[in-house]
Formats: C-alpha cells, sequence, structure tokens
C-alpha cells in the first residue's frame, strides 16, 4: 500500500491550521497566548489537541502505542475523517458489508462519495473473495465490522485477514463490540498490516456513550493524517478528564464487572427468547444486544411500545426479515421485557 497515492490530493497537500497549544508545548506559568480567559479554569483553557495523558492511560490499556492512537468525538467523527482523508467526492467509493452499521452509508453520502454493500451470506458472514469482486480501481476504504451490528457475530478471522492481504486501500475493523466478544481485537495485526484501521469506543462496554470518545488506532502514517485533518480541539476537556477517571484501576474493575453481567444476562436471555412461541430464531451474539427473528416482529415491537419497552425493529434491514435487536439491560429490565413477552397470546 502506497498512503500516498491512496490520499486525496489535497489533503496530501494540506497545511494543517497551528493552534496556540501547538506551537508552544510544555509548562509556563502565565499563559498569554491563546485570548482565552484568565477565569473559571479550568474550563477556560483549551484543551490539549492531541490528548496526550489520556492516551497514554488508552494505551497501557490497549496495548497500542501512543503514536497509533487516535481519539474522535465519538466513532463516528474517525468514520467521517477516513472518508475525507481518502475518498475523493463522485469519484472514489467505498465497499462496506451488508448489512452493518448504518454510519457508514450515511458519511459516504455526506461525502458524496460511492457506497457499494457486499452482502453477508446465510450465516453472517464474509467470503473474502466477494468483497474483493465488490471492489474497483476506485475502491479506497472497505468497512468490516466484528462484532457486526445489527447481526451480532463476529467474522471469520481467516476471510477477515485474506481482506487485509488482498486490498491494496484501506481495511476499517469496527470492533465497537470486542469487550463483549471472547475473541481478541485485531489490534495485534497493526505491525504486520499497514493499512488496517481498527474502531473502539467508550459508548458500549465503557458505559459513556454520552460522553462522546471514539478511538481508531492504525499506523503512525494513517494517525498523522487523521491528526492533521481534524478540528484541532476536537475533544473537549470534560470528556478528557471524565475518561482520564473511568481508566483507573478502580474503575476498569467496575467495566469488567459490568461486561460480566451483561454476558451472562445475554445467556439467561437467549436462553428464556427462544422458549417463546412467537421466536422463531435467536442468532448468535459475539455483542451486548441479540437479534431475534419474530413470527410479526412489527406487532411484536408495536405491543411493547404500548408497554414503554423499546427495543429496535431491523426488521427492514437486508437478510433481518422479521428480526428486533434486542440490547441486554440489567436484570430487572431484561424480565420486563420478558413478562411482556409471555403474556402475548398466539
Ligand atoms: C454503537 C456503535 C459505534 C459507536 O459509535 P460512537 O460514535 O463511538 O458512539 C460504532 N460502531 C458501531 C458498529 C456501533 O454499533
Amino acid at each position: 500500500m502506497n498512503l500516498k497515492e491512496l490520499l486525496r490530493e489535497n489533503i496530501l497537500n494540506l497545511k494543517p491550521y497551528s493552534c496556540a497549544r501547538d506551537e508552544f508545548k510544555g509548562q509556563a506559568s502565565v499563559y498569554l497566548d491563546a485570548n482565552e480567559s484568565p477565569y473559571n479554569s479550568p474550563c477556560n483553557r483549551y484543551p490539549d489537541p492531541y490528548q496526550l495523558k489520556l492516551k497514554e492511560q488508552i494505551s497501557a490499556i490497549k496495548h497500542v502505542p501512543v503514536s497509533k492512537i487516535f481519539l474522535g468525538n465519538g466513532s463516528d467523527e474517525a468514520i467521517d475523517l477516513l472518508y475525507r482523508a481518502f475518498c475523493e467526492p463522485e469519484v472514489d467509493n467505498v465497499v462496506a458489508i451488508e448489512p452493518t452499521y448504518g454510519m457508514y452509508r450515511v458519511s459516504a453520502d455526506i461525502n458524496n462519495v460511492g457506497y457499494r454493500p457486499v452482502m453477508l451470506n446465510s450465516d453472517f458472514d464474509i467470503e473474502a473473495y466477494r468483497i474483493m469482486d465488490g471492489t474497483n480501481a476506485r475502491t479506497k476504504i472497505i468497512w468490516l465490522c466484528s462484532p457486526n451490528n445489527p447481526t451480532a457475530n463476529s467474522l471469520n478471522t481467516e476471510e477477515v485477514l485474506k481482506v487485509l492481504r488482498w486490498f491494496r486501500g484501506i481495511v476499517v475493523i469496527d470492533e465497537a463490540y470486542i469487550d463483549f466478544s471472547e475473541r481478541e481485537s485485531y489490534s495485534k495485526y497493526l505491525k504486520e498490516y499497514p493499512n488496517l484501521v481498527i474502531l473502539q469506543t467508550f459508548s458500549k462496554a465503557w458505559a459513556n456513550a454520552g460522553v462522546r470518545l471514539g478511538m481508531a488506532f492504525a499506523s503512525e502514517e494513517i494517525i498523522a493524517v487523521l491528526n492533521k485533518i481534524k478540528y484541532p480541539y476536537n475533544i473537549n476537556i470534560l470528556t478528557q478528564e471524565h475518561i482520564q477517571k473511568a481508566l483507573k484501576k478502580n474503575n476498569v474493575a467496575q467495566v469488567q464487572e459490568w461486561i460480566r453481567q451483561i454476558k451472562e444476562q445475554r445467556a439467561v436471555l437467549m436462553e428464556e427468547l427462544k422458549s417463546l412461541p412467537m421466536v422463531l430464531e435467536v442468532y448468535p451474539s459475539d455483542a451486548n444486544f441479540i437479534l431475534a427473528k419474530m413470527d410479526g416482529a412489527i406487532h411484536v415491537y408495536n405491543i411493547l411500545v404500548k408497554k414503554s419497552i423499546i427495543v429496535r425493529d431491523r426488521s427492514k434491514v437486508s437478510l433481518c426479515d422479521d428480526c428486533l435487536r434486542i440490547t441486554v439491560g440489567t436484570p430487572e429490565e431484561n424480565q420486563a421485557l420478558m413478562s411482556e413477552l409471555r403474556k402475548l397470546r398466539y
């Protein structure tokens, strides 16, 4: 892969905005360089544009060097920046598995970039040669998501590695749900594959969706490009400080306990769902949600809404006819759902 050939020319040649915190790094006693207010500490100060303290903590937990980490305002920022870095509007395109997370397509549409979905097989899995068949000379990015949303399964590792070997552009593996899976992260392949970008997030297992922090792991060269084109102060002080606290040892233990409980509840909920007459199939899950095929998904969905229980209707999604996507909640929330479902008459 040649990054220079892959990048849009304007991005390759871009001279980035140089902010005050770029020009002077280090400690001083009087800061009169950024037109900040001297009052209302700490929010009066612009945040660290490269979030170094936070990245050092993330690096220790994820075993990825600081230089290979990008932080964004949710994973959605990294998704958008990858389009803007690599895909020339109206000229370039991307390939993505189908069905998958909706933001890859929306972001392609916003950036006026072609989107070429390749249908998963009936096991919701990929075949590398079919993914490659979906590409052409103008394909810059392949979007994979494992464990995948909304199908809940992890993709076949051998096939994913074939795509990484065969494709000469960027391969993104979105691991938003990796903490609920027994599989290892693909981050151990970063050295071997300079075209690999991994997305992770604090929105799911880390229980911080409201704070908005997403991670991208990739080669130094790709991370440098994302840093060059992001808003200078994309991660605010409150988010940086909040997640630094979340990464302290005792809180990490709490998060691990939450993950254990969610996986336990996932198994309970899957068994209970299988016992219901209107549930036709419960698909395997490596995530914190369950995809279930219903006899009349929309009917079930509407009854649950009336009972103030909201699940996600995925029945219009390809390969997901009559499917509901159910997030695993607390034992009480899951039992509230089950007790309403048991009342349904068929
Ligand atoms: C929930 C989810 C995310 C998280 O996005 P954020 O912007 O980090 O909240 C990313 N990818 C997938 C596939 C998801 O389902």
